[in-house]
């Protein structure tokens, strides 16, 4: 078994990282695996060494151990282009010049199949879909044409395997997932850089992530992952989606509310067995 936790250096790790971490380190652990940590850190804009200082900081304290070197998606960038050949040569990319400000504006136009929130935000509307990857202009964004994505994926059902803490298993139905996802950011405009969906989906695979434990927040992006690893011919791993931790006015908890940051509980004194302690583990 091999588990991995992968943070996003642009804030601090409160509790619920704290779970998610120790849940994949404890899986390893007992089965006798491995537990990676993944640094992942391409949205430029947002992540600072401070932050990504403090999640060695918080996990060491934690008593968590993890082979090095530690993989940061900002050096992997060859392995995600070559992943995007591969999708364009299936026809699945096109380039993309709207701005946040031109999704909004289309959504607000009066149109036929009105699109609402995705798990990304606004449902892109489709606007670029027609163009080819020979249009392509510097800065353009690059997006998966989910329809034809969808026809690849198959009009079968897919199941995502669940463990202990998630709830039972997971069909992916091809015309609702088309609807509410839409045609999913691969490469953000202006900077280049890969998003999230397709990095994630790459890595996990590339490292040999057997079980991926993350929060019930991250299960349309499991989904998503889901589908790119049909179309890049990539195992899927198990997936085990635990329940967030909550404030105590039943709010999840974000990186901006440093109340919860593990740094706090530390300084105040509190030991990691109380962290583990405070999630029965
Ligand atoms: N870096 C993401 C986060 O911190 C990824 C988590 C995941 O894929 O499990 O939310």
């Amino acid at each position: 078994m091999i588990t991995r936790f992968a943070p996003s250096p642009t804030g601090l790790l409160h509790l619920g990282h704290a779970f998610s971490a120790i849940t994949a380190f404890d899986l390893a652990k007992k089965s006798g695996g491995k537990f990676l940590l993944r640094i992942e850190d391409l949205d430029r804009s947002r992540v600072r060494d401070v932050f990504e200082e403090a999640i060695f900081d918080d996990l060491h304290w934690l008593g968590l151990t993890w082979p090095k070197p530690v993989m940061r998606q900002s050096a992997q960038r060859p392995r995600y282009d070559a992943a995007l050949d591969k999708l364009v040569e299936q026809g699945l990319i096109y380039p993309c010049c709207c701005t946040r400000s031109d999704i909004k504006d289309a959504l607000s136009a009066p149109q036929e199949g009105a699109q609402g929130y995705g798990p990304d935000g606004p449902v892109y509307p489709g606007t670029c879909r027609g163009r080819s990857m020979a249009d392509r202009a510097p800065g353009d964004a690059l997006r998966l044409n989910v329809r034809n994505a969808m026809q690849i994926f198959g009009n079968k059902s897919f199941f995502i395997e669940t463990g202990g803490i998630s709830e039972g298993c997971n069909i992916i139905d091809p015309a609702k997932f088309t609807a509410y996802v839409g045609d999913v950011l691969l490469a953000r405009r202006s900077t280049g850089d890969i998003a999230y969906h397709l990095a994630c989906t790459l890595d996990d695979a590339y490292q040999g992530v057997t079980h991926v434990v993350r929060g019930r927040d991250l299960f349309d992006a499991t989904q998503i992952h889901v589908v790119l690893q049909a179309l890049l011919g990539l195992p899927t791993p198990i997936y085990l989606h635990h329940e967030l931790v909550r404030d105590t006015n039943g709010k999840r908890l974000a990186k901006r509310d440093d109340a919860r940051a593990l740094s706090r509980y530390r300084a105040e004194g509190r030991t990691p067995n109380d962290i583990r302690l405070n999630f029965g583990l």
